[in-house]
Parts: structure tokens; sequence; C-alpha cells
């Protein structure tokens, strides 16, 4: 079965989904953007969680293009998934680790037997991926991933993210 793509203009932790992704950083340990929304919404379970993550098997964080979960906390879905994305560089930034990190979120969801999943545009705030371009890749990435997940809801926090992908899947 084909995975259905949804788009919302919103805040991602306004989400009811089986899943919410979070654009995390390396550390796991909380950021700015949608890494700080989640914690502060969801609560300290979440951080919690992380901290065992990194004091286990990712004693060196998480790498990017990665994903892994944790509970939501108060957020109104199952898990949350980290997942880390490139940073973008004028003098060349790899498309297949932002692409990375939906396939992976989609390889976690399925161990999770997630069937709703709702992403932010990963990379494309402090990390500083043109939108246009993470849209595309982030689009592409989830249409060709084979995946038991059902619906992929994008959330769009500005309007401008919502037009960029909303041309792509119309
Ligand atoms: P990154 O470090 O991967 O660039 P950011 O969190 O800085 O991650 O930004 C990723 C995207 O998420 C940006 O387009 C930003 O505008 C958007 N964003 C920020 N807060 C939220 C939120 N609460 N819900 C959904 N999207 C958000």
């Amino acid at each position: 079965m084909t995975v259905r793509i949804t788009l919302v203009h919103g805040d991602i932790t306004e989400q009811h989904a089986d899943a919410i992704v979070n654009a995390a950083n390396s550390s796991l340990l909380g950021g700015g953007g949608v890494d700080g929304a989640i914690h502060r919404r969801g609560g300290p379970e979440i951080l919690a969680e992380c901290r065992k993550l990194r004091a286990s098997y990712y004693g060196r964080g998480l790498g990017t293009g990665q994903a892994v979960a944790t509970t939501a906390g108060r957020l109104n879905a199952r898990w949350v998934i980290h997942t880390v994305g490139p940073v973008y560089q004028a003098s060349g930034s790899d498309p297949s680790l932002l692409a990375s990190c939906y396939r992976e979120s989609l390889r976690v969801a399925d161990e999770l037997g997630a069937r709703t999943v709702a992403f932010p545009a990963i990379s494309t705030g402090v990390y500083r991926w043109p939108m246009d371009d993470a849209a595309r890749i982030a689009v592409e990435t989830v249409r060709a991933t084979d995946t038991a997940v059902e619906e992929v809801r994008f959330v769009l926090f500005d309007e401008r993210a919502y037009q960029v992908f909303a041309e792509l899947i119309h």
C-alpha cells in the first residue's frame, strides 16, 4: 500500500499521531525550534529517556541521518522519533543525509507499529536547508520508501513552507 501524504499548517506539538518526529540535534538533550517545543510541551519524561539513550547505546550521540524513538510524554502521540538533520552548507551538503532522516524515521515507525507519523520540515530551521530543496527531498523520499505507515503528515509552521509542500503533493 502506498503511504498517504497530508499537510497541516501549524504546530507539530499540537498534532495527534502515533509518532511525532523531532528535528533533534546529535546530543539528544534538547535545542531550539521543533526540539525545544517538543520537550516543553511533552514534559520531562522525553528528556529522561533521551538521557538514558545517551548513557547507553548512544554514548556519542545520535548520528546525522539516524533516528531513535522515545516516549511522547504528554504529547498526543505514543512516541517521539528523534532524527538529526544535516546542517546546510553552501560549500556542499549531502542530500542523502536529509533523505536518510525520513527513511530511518519511517523504519523506526515500522518497528514500533506506528501508522500515522507527523514530520516537521527537517533541517529547514536553524540548520538552514533551503525550503524548496528540503521539501522536494522530503516528499520524494517518503514516496520512495517501502513502509507500513499509512499516513505521513507534514506539519509546516509557516505559510510559505506549507505552500512549498502543497505545490509538490498536488
Ligand atoms: P533544524 O535544526 O533541523 O533546522 P528547526 O527546529 O530549527 O530544525 O526547524 C525545522 C523546521 O521546523 C523549520 O521550518 C521551522 O520553522 C519549523 N518549526 C519550528 N517550530 C515548529 C513547531 N512547533 N511545529 C512545526 N514546525 C516547527
